[in-house]
């Protein structure tokens, strides 16, 4: 048939009093998520036909009824709520499927006394299912009686011209058994969508009496299609039969099935739920606290006041949601280049989600009732969660989560520098992933622990923690996303679990192991300011990795026999622009006087890899930790090293200031910096070298630690990265986050052979890694030869402790026999038993 496009008023199908479908009773309806339209409370029993049309769907359980109006307009016209579940009872059907009917002709009798008592409510909808093509607009939202006018159909303009004059042609329609498993979850809607927006014809699809365009991938999910459920596709346009053709191909192949039954889910599950009630991860950071589960996914805004311009809140909305979409674009793009079909997906998903008409449509429909753009983006969003969560699809119940965490990547830009969490202290903070930036928020709040869904124990976030002294857990996989807010819970980092319900009997345990720790912190601080010498005397030094003067000052006051390790990077992130040479000198310079007469290592910028700068755009790589990272970026951007290298020089006293170099694979990367400093120092006049160190990160400097180690002052071992790049583990990925292990026997042999060849040149070697801060470890690093041991602030009193117990002499004989163990679990295992931890 041909639609005629033309306007219809549609009359009234029921009488009783009219609803907006905000205030129907469903999330599905109110959403808008099948379509505009209105609904009406029935005080009639018959529902009538509202235009002349073709009725071209009849539910089985004679419920509802689709028209379709011959301008085009689909007409779902539905009796009651969650009325599908009364099977037919109370039910007459008064006309059959390819019947034309005239306005106003009986189309369904229903008992009211019967249906009222056995269904949610008798509230009855008229959705125009096709939206995206005509307008509905309300002519009463009083009583009517039917016949009276009741709506007004509007044909949409398309670009700038009327459907009609587009010459929109047939429709075509197949029919088609849905194999994905699990159903039409994200990334198959995703799929059909890609597939219908190849074409200018315009797809729906329609299940039981619902319909969707393909272009809206909430509006697909929310058909709620389960695996081998038959839908209709419909096409219309130019090229509806191509259209149709490829949407009935995309949807009968399976998207990935063989990944799907490994992991239902596009986000990785991986929690190992060995326990009844408690989630398994990776200790990020040390420690055992109780308290409320506080979910930031679950933040609420400030109160939205009103009194907005729409117009700039429609602008802000859409130049954060580009931000995001770019940001995303960009992620997918890599997963791409690295043919990870998996995260391709996902991010092709969250990307149609951010292009998605319904969610859009509905966030500036929110903004045109004077929402802010933030409270905007946030209702659209949640209204899309309720609707995914009420489908009674597990699968497509979980992609509300994907959506939350839309809605914080959006919110996030839309916030700006206002962003905030507003966390009770005590808490314990759960999070898909942090940043370091959230973490440092957080701390202030006084939260009692971290968690995290995904994560890796050496990021940065976990660095943070471990400096904070705050227990943190990482890779505990999405169901940590699905514990209730305010639950009292348990995170035993060290053991790495989180205890789900704890009893009281466990809450008071843990109450009282914390009680115990802060009296042994007390115990070990009273002695923290003395030297840390092994019962026979050997002295290890216990310095602090810092990020920042205030930190500074706190190790010191911990302490700390001095700084091993200042991350300058921290000093150039989250900001807008480069710090000046003055600005670096100065921040070093404040570090250097917070450690009053000690010696501080400040280790070159060390960008590059995952720790991108915004204004310091460097090349896009394929393999970004194993790119322009570290000191090799003196060969792509020398003048910014050599910005640091001056603002370095000029603090004073220049000989308490150390300098170390990162990611070092090559002697030449050392020379050619002493060359520099060399010639800036003759430009600033200074007759002093300050010493110079060398990072042992890569296998390649382990290796070649003689060589190195004849031209440098001192080695310091970067554990965390010389794990990764010894055991071919991204030290970010929660996968391999348990096995990311410094204890390998393959680094222990790096460490001895750093180690010895620095001994050939009577040089000192530290480990400024996360290894310093494991009391385990200890024992078999100070029997390698190491010297210093640059550990997270809190823990300077723990580690000078476990120094004054050991014999060196027994670590070293001890340790050598570790080297010939065959993994990280039989070096730990040993360890317990030589020396014990207390
Ligand atoms: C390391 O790699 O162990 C290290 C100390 O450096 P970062 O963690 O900053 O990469
Ligand atoms: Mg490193």
């Amino acid at each position: 048939m041909h639609n005629n496009n033309n306007e219809l008023i549609l009359s009234a199908p029921l009488s009783g009093p009219v609803l907006t479908l905000a205030k129907v009773p469903d999330p599905v309806f109110a959403s808008g998520a099948m379509g505009d339209g209105i609904a009406i409370d029935p005080l009639n029993n018959t529902l009538h036909a509202p235009c002349a049309g073709v009725v071209v769907h009849v539910a089985r359980t004679g419920h509802a009824v689709t028209l379709r109006a011959d301008n085009g307009a689909e007409l779902l016209l539905h009796l009651g709520l969650d009325t599908v579940d009364l099977q037919g009872s109370g039910f007459s059907i008064l006309v059959e499927e390819g019947a034309r009917v005239s306005n106003g002709d009986a189309l369904l009798r229903f008992d009211q006394d019967l249906v009222a008592r056995s269904c949610k409510s008798l509230v009855s909808l008229l959705i125009l299912t096709n939206s995206q093509d005509f307008q509905v607009l309300p002519i009463t939202l009083k009583s009517v009686k039917v016949g009276e006018p009741l709506l007004h159909i509007v044909p949409k303009a398309v670009n700038g011209a009327r459907a009609e004059e587009q010459g929109l042609g047939d429709e075509v329609r197949g029919q088609i058994r849905i194999t994905h498993r699990g159903g039409l979850h994200a990334r198959p809607a995703a799929l059909i969508r890609q597939t219908a927006q190849l074409f200018t014809s315009k797809s729906q699809l329609h299940f039981a009496e619902k319909s969707a365009s393909c272009d809206s991938l909430t509006g697909l999910m929310g058909l709620g299609i389960g695996e081998q459920d038959e839908v209709q596709v419909s096409s219309r346009g130019a090229d509806a039969n191509a259209a149709l053709q490829a949407l009935l191909n995309a949807l009968s192949s399976a998207v990935n099935d063989d990944r799907h039954a490994a992991a239902p889910t596009p986000i990785v599950q991986r929690s190992r739920v060995a326990e009844a009630g408690v989630l398994h991860g990776v200790c990020a950071a040390p420690g055992l606290v109780g308290g409320p589960l506080f979910q930031l996914a679950a933040l609420q805004l400030p109160e939205d006041t009103g009194g907005h311009m729409a117009e700039a809140q429609h602008q802000v909305l859409n130049t954060a949601l580009e931000q995001v979409r770019s940001e995303i674009r960009g992620t997918l793009a890599h997963a791409r280049k690295q043919n990870n079909l998996e995260e391709e997906q996902i991010f092709a998903a969250h990307l149609a989600f951010l292009e998605d008409p319904t969610l859009l449509e509905a966030a500036h429909q929110s903004i045109d009732q004077d929402s802010a753009a933030t409270h905007a983006w946030s209702q659209s969003i949640e209204a899309q969660c309720k609707v995914l969560q009420t489908l009674g699809n597990p699968l497509l119940a979980e992609r509300a989560n994907d959506l939350r965490d839309l809605k914080q990547r959006v919110l996030r830009v839309l916030l700006g520098q206002d962003w905030h969490y507003d966390v009770p202290a005590g808490a314990i903070a759960a999070a898909h992933e942090l940043t370091p930036s959230d973490l440092l928020q957080l701390c202030e709040q006084g939260v009692a622990g971290l968690c995290m869904a995904e994560g890796g124990a050496t990021s940065h976030v976990a660095i943070l923690a471990r400096g904070k002294g705050l227990p943190c857990l990482v890779a505990l996989g999405s169901s940590l996303l699905e514990q209730p807010q305010g639950q009292v819970m348990v995170l035993d980092a060290d053991g790495g679990r989180l205890e789900l319900i704890p009893d009281s009997e466990r809450l008071e345990q843990v109450a009282h192991a914390q009680r115990e720790h802060l009296q042994r912190r007390a115990r070990q601080q009273l002695h923290a300011h003395h030297p840390a010498l092994t019962l026979d005397g050997l002295r290890v030094e216990v310095a602090a990795n810092v990020a920042s003067s205030s930190e500074a000052a706190d190790a010191l006051k911990g302490g700390a026999d001095g700084v091993g390790l200042l991350r300058t990077e921290f000093l150039f992130v989250d900001r807008q622009t480069a710090p000046d040479e003055q600005e670096q000198r100065q921040a070093y310079q404040a570090v250097l006087d917070a450690m009053g007469d000690k010696s501080v290592i400040i280790r070159t910028i060390d960008v590059g890899g995952d720790k991108q700068l915004d204004y310091l755009p460097l090349p896009a790589e394929a393999n970004p930790v194993l790119g322009l990272r570290g000191i090799r970026m003196a060969q792509v951007r020398p003048e910014l090293l050599d910005q640091q290298l001056r603002g370095l020089l000029q603090v004073s006293p220049l000989n308490r200031c150390r300098i170390l170099l990162p990611m070092v694979s090559e002697v030449d990367e050392l020379l050619h910096i002493r060359q520099r400093l060399d010639a800036l120092c003759v430009e600033l006049g200074i007759a002093l070298r300050p010493e110079l160190g060398v990072m042992i990160e890569v296998p390649a400097a382990a290796l070649l630690a003689e060589q190195l180690a004849e031209h440098a002052d001192f080695l310091s071992i970067g554990t965390n990265d010389l794990s990764q790049y010894t055991l071919a583990m991204d030290r970010d990925h929660a996968g391999l986050a348990a096995r990311v292990d410094a204890l390998h026997p393959a680094l222990l042999r790096l460490i001895a052979q750093t180690c010895s060849g620095a001994a050939k040149h009577q040089r000192w070697v530290g480990v400024c890694g996360a290894l310093a801060s494991d009391p385990l470890a200890t024992p078999v690093l100070i029997g390698l030869g190491i010297r210093e041991l640059s550990v997270s602030p809190p823990q300077i009193g723990e580690i000078k402790e476990r120094v004054r117990q050991l014999d060196a002499a027994q670590c070293q004989r001890l340790s050598t026999s570790l080297l010939d163990l065959g993994s990280a679990a039989a070096v730990r295992h040993a360890c317990h038993q030589h020396w014990p931890l207390s």
